[in-house]
């Protein structure tokens, strides 16, 4: 048996990132970025106003109030998209929209609500009072203030998230470099196993673990494929992990643990798999079977749906994402404190199924009713792992206990969060 670092460094020894594939910007969105993406051009390229209002020079501002206001002769009318044909001089300002280039001469834009025409005022004529002094810069957005020319503005490994997407558009990348999606390959195994279409009798229940490990796969971004269910017998097993070796990787569960029908294992070995471990010293998930297949990893996970559904999350969603070329692979963890006790003896470590809550300012983390590695109600109910290591005994409520998030539950809740 060996400790889940231990295994979880031998497995990301055996994977390596997949190649590329060229996509169009349409399709980038959640994939992983194979290349770093530089910007051509200044954003924004030039100094533009912030703000729809009066481009003039400050400096013809002085002083001026509501009372007193500075009286300047409008020379033209700007419209965003459009660059000023006349230079700012004394006493002069052009009327500019958001977005517009700022015009020559001038060093500041006065918002329109602190102004008001002066007298006949016409389009691109006549005067404007202009209510506040203005300081060098307001309401000016410089030019290359948001990125410059050559920065870099995504990074290869990063996932590409919806602002992403803004900014590929932004830097004209219609279409770029992702790491290719693995296909990952799903096999349950067991006599007792029905599909789901069926209503199970006599001794037989619904293969859920298929269908919860393919659901495991693309919330990492990579592909299922689903290979059935094959019964506790070599000859099935062998067919249909044969198969599975059109994948870039295979997932069984079941048939991994020490019964008179726990074949998989030998079969694995049988199609020339060279065994890295088996068994993990973790709760739930023990019977953990890891080789390799003609470089292809092979997981073996356990068949109870709780304990295939954790080995996953800790094994086989790292080694995914790191076939997918990401750059962060880990689950991250954040400290919250126990409402209640928790019973464990040394010498393996637990993955809790608990809920997480925030109550002022601090991460509160209940353990779910129903821990046994059969339990998928608790499952579902469940947003977050406390992970307790290897060596620590019964910890009590109020101790600090490390947490991991399940996918995006913790993002949503039933009501604003302000
Ligand atoms: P095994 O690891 O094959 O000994 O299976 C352990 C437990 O998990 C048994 O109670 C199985 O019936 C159950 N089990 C195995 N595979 C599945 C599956 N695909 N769906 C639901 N339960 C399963
Ligand atoms: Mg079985």
């Amino acid at each position: 048996m060996i400790s889940v670092e231990a295994a979880l460094e031998i497995i990301l020894s055996e994977v390596k990132p997949l190649g590329m594939e060229r996509v169009n910007i349409l399709s980038a969105l959640g994939r992983v970025l194979g290349e770093d993406i530089s910007a051509g051009m200044d954003n924004p390229p030039w100094d533009n106003s912030a703000m729809d209002g009066y481009a003039l020079r400050a400096s013809d501002t002085k002083g001026a109030s509501k009372n007193r206001p500075a009286i300047l002769k409008i020379i033209e009318d700007l419209p965003a998209g459009y660059v000023a044909t006349r230079v700012i001089k004394k006493g002069e300002a052009i009327r500019i929209m958001t977005g517009a280039p700022i015009p020559k001469g001038a060093d500041a834009v006065v918002m329109v609500e602190e102004t008001e025409i002066h007298g006949q005022g016409t389009k691109g004529k006549g005067q404007v009072k202009i209510f506040k002094e203005a300081r060098v810069g307001d309401n000016i957005r410089r030019a290359g203030e948001d990125f410059k020319k050559g920065d870099i503005v995504l990074t290869k490994g990063a996932t590409i998230r919806p602002a992403g997407i803004g900014m590929l558009a932004a830097v004209g990348k219609p279409n770029i470099y992702v790491y290719q999606r693995p296909k990952v390959a799903v096999l349950s195994t067991g006599d007792e196993l029905v599909d789901i279409e069926e209503t199970p009798v006599s001794g037989k229940i619904r293969n859920s673990n298929s269908y919860a490990i393919a659901a495991q796969i693309k919330t990492c971004g990579a592909i299922p494929v689903q290979l059935g269910i094959a019964g506790d017998n070599k000859k099935d097993l062998e067919e249909k992990l044969s198969y599975g070796l059109t994948a870039d990787c295979i997932v069984s569960s079941g048939g991994v643990s020490v019964g008179d029908f726990d074949f998989v294992k030998d079969v694995l070995k049988q199609m020339g798999s060279e065994m890295r471990f088996w068994k993990v010293a973790m709760k739930p998930g023990k019977p953990l079977a890891f080789g390799v297949i003609g470089g292809k990893p092979a997981f073996g996970l356990p068949g109870n749906p709780i304990s295939s559904m954790v080995a996953f999350e800790q094994f086989v969603s790292p080694a995914v994402l790191k076939m997918m070329g990401k750059k962060d692979i880990f689950k991250r963890a954040f400290d919250a404190l126990l409402t209640k006790p928790v019973k464990k003896k040394a010498g393996r470590m637990h993955f809790v199924r608990a809920t997480v809550e925030q109550k002022n300012g601090r991460f509160y983390a209940t353990p779910l009713e129903g821990q046994g590695s059969g339990i998928l109600s608790a499952m579902v109910k469940a947003n977050c792992f406390i992970m307790l290591p290897e060596d620590v005994k019964d910890v009590e409520k109020g101790s600090t206990v490390k947490v991991q998030p399940m996918d995006e539950s913790l993002l949503y809740q039933d009501k604003p969060g302000y």
